[in-house]
């Protein structure tokens, strides 16, 4: 049996390692995980409680609808509940744009380096991707614009963009919103809005009423610590968000997750608290890394791509004999860098003096 041309190319998507294999392979009790940009606080300790009250209906479906978290974050943001899509990791939703915007016949514009799920999911459904570079490590929108062709259905904005952490601001976005024709969806990716500070980030849904072919992505992996339960969702114009739900499967969000969701909206408290330990983590890492003679993008997400001026691969293995687990630039388009999630204060320090070891002898 043959799949369709363009999945014998496809790759399959490597993930951060998870914890246990990596303990068993080393041989090593305590490994921490900086390698997916997870939250290191965790979700709001209300969650615990929220989930095991919701685990014993574990025998009944979920809310195809997802309504109580609709209802919820459509009063958070102020927009209607039928521009909502949920899904199981705003993944699955870029997943839902490739099925019903892309084909054989059709282009799709992103940045490069940046999240690698757009171009997977516009190869699997055989669609051209069109990678536009990144400049200093930030979105040249002038250049994705000028890429336009007749063809082209969907542009990818991730803001901030990982790998780099940069940040597209509120007047070049908008600048850019007016260039692209209306039958094009523009996607922009905010899975870290919440841990960004800079005050020209843009407040994207304001353009929302103006732009329907303009679509939000969120997602409660990163800042709420939801992660290994899976809920992401769009904001969009209610046509778009009709047309996505109509590949969608009944029941893409579990209940445990939309139960978990909605308890972690409500604790603004720890979403504050953990945006602020990002930003005071963030700044160990300004402060000690030009002393290791290392270089790094300033970012904006909870983040740092880091050259360590060595080989990526070499340094991600020392670091996981080490017991941490980082993303080695290489696969990201960053041969001399690694990608480390913010983490605790203390994991920041434990990380740090490693690298400052690597620092003074290198990998060997
Ligand atoms: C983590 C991440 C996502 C995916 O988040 P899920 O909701 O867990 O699927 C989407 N976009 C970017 C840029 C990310 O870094």
């Amino acid at each position: 049996m043959k799949p369709k041309p363009q999945i014998m190319d496809l790759a399959v998507y490597q993930p951060g390692k998870p914890i246990e294999e990596v303990k068993r392979e080393y041989g090593l009790s305590e490994v921490i995980k900086m390698a997916s940009n997870e939250n290191p606080f965790g979700a709001s300790p209300k969650v615990k409680e929220a989930i095991a009250s919701e685990i014993v209906q574990s025998a009944y479906y979920p809310d195809g609808a997802c309504s109580e978290l609709r209802k919820a974050l459509s009063t958070f943001y102020h927009v209607d509940e039928d521009q909502l899509i949920f899904a199981n990791g705003s993944d699955e939703i870029i997943q839902f744009i490739a099925r019903v915007y892309l084909d054989e016949s059709s282009s799709t514009i992103m940045a490069s380096p940046s999240f690698s799920m757009y171009k997977l999911n516009a190869d699997a459904v055989g669609a051209e991707s069109i990678e536009v570079p990144l400049i200093d490590g930030k979105h040249d929108l002038q250049a994705m614009a000028d890429q336009i062709k007749n063809n082209t259905k969907v542009i990818w904005i991730c803001n901030p963009n990982n790998p780099t952490g940069t940040y597209i601001n509120e007047q070049e976005l908008t600048a850019f919103l007016k260039r692209v024709p209306p039958e094009i969806l523009v996607v922009l990716d905010e899975a870290y809005y919440e841990y960004v500070t800079a005050s020209d980030y843009p407040q994207s849904l304001d353009h929302l009423s103006t732009y329907s072919n303009l679509l939000v992505l969120r997602t409660f992996s990163k800042i709420y610590g939801l992660a290994g339960l899976r809920v992401g969702y769009g904001i969009g114009s209610p046509k778009v968000i009709d047309f996505l739900n109509r590949v969608r499967e009944p029941f893409n969000v579990n209940r445990i997750a939309q139960r978990a969701a909605c308890v972690a909206l409500e604790d603004q408290a720890h979403v504050e608290m953990c945006r602020l330990k990002n930003r005071e983590g963030m700044e160990q890492y300004y402060r000690k890394l030009p002393e290791f003679g290392f270089d790094y993008i300033p970012s904006h997400g909870n983040f740092l791509l880091v050259d360590v001026k060595q080989p990526a691969d070499r340094v991600f293995e020392y670091l996981l004999r080490n017991g941490f687990i980082v993303r080695s630039g290489q696969s990201l388009g960053y041969p001399t860098s690694i990608r480390v999630t913010i983490g605790t204060p203390e994991q920041n320090d434990q990380i740090l003096n490693i690298l400052s070891e690597l620092a003074m002898k290198g990998v060997s």
